[in-house]
Order: C-alpha cells, then sequence, then structure tokens
C-alpha cells in the first residue's frame, strides 16, 4: 500500500516548484487541496510561454500572435472538454464552478414554487443559489454530513424542476451515486447538474455514461490556473439559454438602430462575452494534459491507498474524530474533515498550529458548509485533503503534529 502511494508520489513530486518550499525550518506538506492545488511545472511554462511568445486577444488579431493564442485556446477548450467526454462546444468557459452553476439557476427562470433537491451538505456554491432561484428542497444527511440518498426518490415531486449533487463532498469526501441519482431524476423527467469541483481531478468522469445533464467544475483544483471553469451542458439545452452576459466576441453583427437588431454567434460563444482568460484556460488545457499524462486511474489508485492510510492513521488518534470514517474505500476521495478535542483551542488554532509548528498545510473552518456543520452540531472542523504527490512520510508528518496537539 505504502509504495502505491509513495512509488507515484516520488514520481511527480519534482515536478512542482512549490512542495520545494520550507515554513521556517519545515519542508513545506500541502495538504490543502481541496482548497486548491499547487501547479505543476508543465502548467506554468505553458502560462509563461503565453506571456513571453504568444501574448495576444484572442480571435480577434490577424497577426501571428493572434492566431498563435487563438489555436493555444481552442486546444485548451478541446482537450478539457475531452477530460470529461464532452465535445468543444458543449462546453461554456466561464470563471469557474460557481459561475457555473449560477449559470444554470439564472438560465432555468425558476419561480418561487419551482423545486430544486440537492443534499443539505452541499458546498454553499451549490446552496446559495437556490436560496434566490426556486425553492430549495435539502435532501435529509446523516450525522456526519452524507446524504441519505435513499430519500432522494420520495423528495422530488412534480414541481421538482432540477436535481443538483455534488460528485465529491468537500466535506467528507464521499462519491455520490450519480448515476442511480440520475436514473431516478431522469425517471420522473428532471434534470441532474453535476458539481464536479471535487471530482475533476480526482475521478475519470465521461458526462454520456453519468447521464448528467450539466456539470460544474474549476481549473484551480484541478492543477490549473484560478479563473477558469467550466459548465458542460447538452447543445441542445445550451442554445435555449437566455444570453446573460453580453458584449464584444459574442456577437456576430450589430446592426444600427432602425436598422435592426443583433445576431450572437453560436453556443457556446454566444455566453463568452469579453475577453476570456486567455492564459488561465490555455493553463488549464495543459493540466489536463498533464493529468491524462499520469493517467486517471492511477490517480484514482494512489487515492485509494491514501485514504486508507490518512483515515486509519487519524482515526488511531484519541481525542480526534474523523466524519465519515466508515464509508469504504470505493465511496470516498482521499480526504479527512476532523475534530480535534483540544482544550481552549478551536479547530482553526489546530490548523494554525499545524501550520506554525509542523509546516502542514490544512483547512480550518465550515469549508462553505454552514448548515452541513450546523446539522453535525460542530462549530468548526479541519481538513486534510491530499493529492497524488502527497507521500506517506507527509501523513505521518500531520499525525505526529494531531497526535501532538491533541494530547
Ligand atoms: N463546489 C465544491 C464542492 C467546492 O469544493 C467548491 C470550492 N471549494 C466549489 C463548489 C466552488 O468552486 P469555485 O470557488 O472554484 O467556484
Amino acid at each position: 500500500m505504502t509504495h502505491a502511494i509513495d512509488g507515484l508520489a516520488g514520481e511527480l513530486r519534482g515536478q512542482f516548484p512549490l512542495l520545494s518550499r520550507k515554513l521556517g525550518d519545515d519542508p513545506l506538506v500541502f495538504l490543502d487541496n481541496a482548497s486548491t492545488t499547487p501547479k505543476p511545472r508543465a502548467v506554468i511554462d505553458a502560462v509563461v510561454a503565453y506571456y513571453e511568445r504568444s501574448t495576444a486577444n484572442v480571435h480577434r488579431g490577424v497577426h501571428t500572435l493572434g492566431e498563435e493564442a487563438s489555436q493555444l485556446y481552442d486546444d485548451a477548450r478541446r482537450e478539457i472538454a475531452s477530460l470529461i467526454g464532452a465535445t468543444p462546444g458543449e462546453i461554456v468557459l466561464v470563471r469557474g464552478t460557481t459561475e457555473a452553476i449560477n449559470f444554470v439557476a439564472n438560465a432555468m427562470k425558476l419561480g418561487d414554487e419551482d423545486e430544486v433537491v440537492f443534499p443539505a451538505s452541499e458546498h454553499h456554491a451549490n446552496w446559495i443559489p437556490w436560496r434566490i432561484h426556486g425553492k430549495p428542497v435539502p435532501m435529509p444527511i446523516d450525522d456526519d454530513g452524507v446524504p441519505r440518498w435513499e430519500s432522494l426518490d420520495g423528495l422530488i415531486t412534480s414541481k421538482t424542476k432540477l436535481v443538483s449533487i455534488g460528485h465529491v463532498s468537500n466535506v467528507t469526501g464521499a462519491i455520490a451515486p450519480v448515476e442511480e441519482v440520475v436514473r431516478i431524476a431522469h425517471a420522473k423527467g428532471v434534470p441532474v447538474l453535476l458539481d464536479a469541483a471535487q471530482s475533476i481531478s480526482h475521478l475519470p468522469i465521461d458526462v454520456a455514461k453519468l447521464g448528467v445533464d450539466f456539470l460544474a467544475a474549476s481549473s484551480h483544483k484541478a492543477f490549473g490556473p484560478s479563473g477558469v471553469g467550466i459548465l458542460y451542458g447538452k447543445k441542445d439545452f445550451l442554445s435555449k439559454c437566455p444570453l446573460y452576459q453580453v458584449g464584444g466576441g459574442m456577437v456576430s453583427l450589430n446592426e444600427d438602430i432602425g436598422v435592426g437588431g443583433f445576431t450572437p454567434r453560436d453556443v457556446p460563444f454566444k455566453f463568452e462575452a469579453g475577453t476570456p482568460a486567455i492564459e488561465a484556460t490555455i493553463g488549464f488545457g495543459e493540466a489536463v494534459r498533464w493529468m491524462r499524462r499520469v493517467g486517471m486511474a492511477r490517480i484514482r489508485e494512489h487515492d485509494v491507498a491514501m485514504s486508507r492510510y490518512l483515515i486509519d492513521g487519524l482515526r488511531a488518534i484519541d481525542g480526534v474524530r474523523v466524519l465519515a470514517a466508515d464509508l469504504p474505500l470505493e465511496r470516498r476521495i482521499a480526504l479527512a474533515t476532523f475534530v480535534v478535542d483540544a482544550p481552549a483551542m478551536t479547530q482553526e488554532n489546530v490548523a494554525r498550529a499545524l501550520c506554525d509548528m509542523f509546516g502542514v498545510c490544512v483547512s480550518a473552518g465550515f469549508h462553505c458548509t454552514h448548515v452541513l456543520h450546523a446539522r453535525a452540531k460542530l462549530s468548526g472542523t479541519v481538513r486534510a485533503s491530499p493529492h497524488v504527490f502527497n507521500t506517506t512520510a507527509e501523513i505521518d508528518r500531520l499525525l505526529e503534529g494531531v497526535r501532538e496537539i491533541a494530547g
């Protein structure tokens, strides 16, 4: 098991400049990948190459640099689309998962009685939009924040317009039974949105196989730059969506007042007004190439072995409660959210101490899931989220820190 983790991590670590940093005398132990991932050299180089060689706007300049930038940008869109088994025309490039979900929420023009069903454990990005679009119907969760999927069927009524679920929880690491959810929702004629923010860099994804109607994801959690993400939607749905941002780049003809109107370009460009996040998108495309070179199956193999090592290690420490610790490995990614019983210390204090005393970077607080924490009666948690470059020695360093703090 250890070999599976350290073999791949050892092969890849040198490609991440960030990982050679020290915090004081401690080598950096980066265990906050669910917030955002470090970037491999290939991604950094792709962004720098755009700046140094091909800086130009896309789909505009009739000169060599403009053509190069457009080529890099279009190649990136193709690469990103194919990661999830989609075509480039089914991908709208947006700022990230949050914007993608808001896009769908706006486009559906939900009334006050139109219901959206989603697990109560969802990230605010898949909770708050349903507070202002339609009527939120949160699915029950258990005491550890894992959705009670068996309740889904009973929650879908004639008023349900959408089922919106996280593929992987950013708090428990639980993987949703997506195909089953799609089967139940589609049997009642209800579309399904998949928030893939936490799954895109951990699990192989094929939108056709999963059968989802929409998918939202961010580049920055998948080894790419921040500022760009995707909304996947079937072309017939996207063609019917109202325009939500308008301006340059999305219009094929604008006639003078009194002569006519304006004609938008086709999907997806009609939703991409203004200069896009060119270098971020090029970097995202490179991140997808990088993940493909590593292999999503190998990433998942590392993940499963790492899950066991991390969860077993944490739960063996007295005074530590790990959320959803009993979830089988095939139903989770390597992500552990836990509470350290350390008198007079908040969970934020615990995370700060892990950083200051051990060089270990983790998240602390509510992780944008206030409802989950309220229902689990928790006033904050610590989250360790390794990825494919993390080693067992780094997890040992985390465990050493937690043990000392809990003690
Ligand atoms: N959904 C989930 C499950 C997340 O973990 C996050 C990011 N923490 C988001 C949505 C929002 O992603 P972004 O901030 O990149 O829009």
